[in-house]
C-alpha cells in the first residue's frame, strides 16, 4: 500500500512484534495512572496464572521486542509497524475497541533533526493521501521528567485550593497524576486551569533551547504548526517534544496522529539509555477523514483487464493467458472470469467491473491461436490478435492512460 512505499523511501524498515504481552510491560511504560492502563486495557489471566494484555498501543511492545533481540544496542534504527490495537472504551465514530495504527519509531537519535524528519514524514503521508489541508500540526514541549515533577507540585498546590470545584476524575488525579488534569474536558475545571501555573515556566534552559530550535526549523521548512501548551499526551513516557495532527472534521475524535520523544523508555524497560522518538497514526480515523472529505468518490475499478472464455476447451488457455497478462502488465489488475456462463453475461460482468478491456477466448479464437480484444470504454471495433501483438497493443493503450491513484 501507499504508506509502506513512503516509509521505505524514508529508509524506515518494518518490525513485527506480538499482539499479546505481559500486562506489566504496559503498566511500566504507558504508566499506572493513565486512562489506558486504568480503564482501557483488555487484561486477563492465562493458563499459567500470568496476567497478559492485548496491546493498547505499539511503542512498548516495539521497544520490548527490539531490545530483546539486540536491535537497539550501539546502533540506530528506524522502524515502522501497523496492526491492531485494543482499548476498552465506548465505541463510537472514530473510536473502536479494536482499531489499527501505523506506528513509526526511531531509536538512537537525540537531536531535533530526527524529530523534524518524523514530522516531515507524517506530513508526506498526509500529502500523498490528499488530506493535508484538513489537518493541523500541534506541538508542545513537556520538558524533562524533573521539570514535570516540579510543575506537578506547583499545579497540585494551586489546584488543591480549588479542589471542590474540580470534576471528580480531576480530584482523584490531584493525588495520582496532576498533569492529566490539563486534559480534562470538564468546562469548570478548564476555567480553573486558566490561572494555573504553566509547564512552560518550569522547563530547563536546555529544553527551551531545543524547542525554539525545532520551531525555527519548522518555519524554515514551511511546515505550519500551532503551539498548544495544553498538549500533554495521555502516556507517561514522553519528554520534550510532543505533537499531534488534529482535524476539525471528526468531532471529538480530533486526533489523527500523535507522537513525541521518549528518551527514558528503553532504559525503563531494561535496556541501555537510548534516545527515541515516534508517532502513531490511527488508520480508521484517516479513512474516516478521507471519506468525510469525499476523497473516495472516484471508485477505483475492480480490474483493468477482464478475461472471458467460452467452452471447457478454452479453460486452460484462459488461465495461461491471464498469467501472461499479469506478467506483461505487473501494475494492472487482471480478472479471469471463473464459473462459466454465456459470453453475453460475461461481457455484462466485464462492463460492471470497470475494466477498460475484455479479452475473449472462444472456440474460434482457440483454433486460430488468437485472442479477441474488446474495447469496453471506447467506440473502437474489437480485434483478433496473436498474444504477442495483443501485448504490444495493450502496452500502447495503457501508456495513453495514467495509472490510478493511491489508497
Ligand atoms: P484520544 O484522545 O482520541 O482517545 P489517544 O490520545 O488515546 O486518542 P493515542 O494513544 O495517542 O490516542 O493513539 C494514537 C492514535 O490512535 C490516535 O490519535 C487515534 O488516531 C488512534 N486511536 C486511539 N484510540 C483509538 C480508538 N479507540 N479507536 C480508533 N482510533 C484510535
Ligand atoms: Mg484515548
Amino acid at each position: 500500500s501507499c504508506y509502506q512505499a513512503i516509509l521505505s523511501r524514508f529508509a524506515y524498515k518494518e518490525i513485527r512484534f506480538p499482539i499479546l504481552e505481559e500486562t506489566q510491560l504496559f503498566k511500566r511504560s504507558v504508566g499506572e495512572v493513565t486512562d489506558i492502563v486504568e480503564k482501557e486495557m483488555y487484561t486477563f489471566v492465562d493458563r499459567n496464572d500470568e496476567s497478559v494484555t492485548l496491546r493498547p498501543e505499539g511503542t512498548a511492545g516495539c521497544v520490548r521486542a527490539a531490545e530483546q533481540h539486540g536491535l537497539l544496542y550501539n546502533q540506530t534504527q528506524r522502524f515502522f509497524y501497523s496492526g491492531p490495537m485494543f482499548r476498552h472504551e465506548r465505541p463510537q465514530k472514530g473510536r473502536a475497541r479494536q482499531f489499527h495504527q501505523l506506528g513509526v519509531e526511531a531509536f538512537g537519535f537525540s537531536g531535533t533533526d530526527i524529530e523534524l524528519e518524523l514530522i516531515l514524514l507524517s506530513a508526506e503521508l498526509f500529502n500523498q493521501l490528499g488530506v493535508m489541508d484538513a489537518v493541523t500540526l500541534e506541538i508542545n514541549s513537556i520538558g524533562s521528567s524533573e521539570a514535570r515533577a516540579d510543575f506537578g507540585k506547583a499545579l497540585t498546590s494551586y489546584l488543591s485550593q480549588h479542589k471542590s470545584e474540580l470534576d471528580v476524575d480531576s480530584q482523584k488525579r490531584l493525588e495520582t497524576n496532576p498533569l492529566r488534569i490539563l486534559d480534562s474536558k470538564d468546562a469548570k475545571t478548564q476555567v480553573i486551569l486558566k490561572n494555573a501555573p504553566a509547564l512552560k515556566d518550569f522547563l530547563s534552559e536546555e529544553s527551551k533551547v531545543r524547542f525554539e530550535a525545532l520551531k525555527s526549523a519548522l518555519n524554515e521548512l514551511s511546515i505550519s504548526y500551532k503551539e498548544t501548551p495544553s498538549l500533554v499526551r495521555g502516556l507517561d513516557y514522553y519528554n520534550d517534544l510532543v505533537f499531534e495532527w488534529t482535524t476539525t472534521h471528526l468531532g471529538a475524535q480530533a486526533t489523527v496522529c500523535a507522537g513525541g520523544r521518549y528518551d527514558r523508555l528503553v532504559e525503563t524497560l531494561g535496556g541501555k539509555s537510548t534516545p527515541a522518538v515516534g508517532f502513531a497514526l490511527g488508520l480508521e480515523r484517516l479513512i474516516l477523514l478521507k471519506e468525510t472529505l469525499g476523497l473516495f468518490k472516484e471508485q477505483k475499478s475492480d480490474c483493468d483487464v477482464f478475461i472471458a472464455y467460452v467452452g471447457d476447451e478454452a479453460e486452460v488457455a484462459a488461465l495461461r493467458l491471464s498469467m501472461e497478462m499479469r506478467k506483461a502488465f505487473p501494475d494492472r489488475i487482471v480478472l479471469l472470469n471463473c464459473g462459466g456462463s454465456g459470453l453475453k453475461s460475461q461481457l455484462k460482468k466485464a462492463d460492471k467491473s470497470g475494466a477498460q478491456f475484455a479479452l475473449i477466448l472462444g472456440e474460434q479464437e482457440l483454433e486460430a491461436k488468437q485472442v479477441q480484444l474488446k474495447y469496453l470504454r471506447e467506440q473502437k471495433d474489437a480485434v483478433q490478435l496473436s498474444e504477442e501483438k495483443l501485448i504490444i497493443r495493450l502496452t500502447d493503450e495503457f501508456s495513453k492512460s495514467q495509472v490510478g491513484g493511491l489508497v
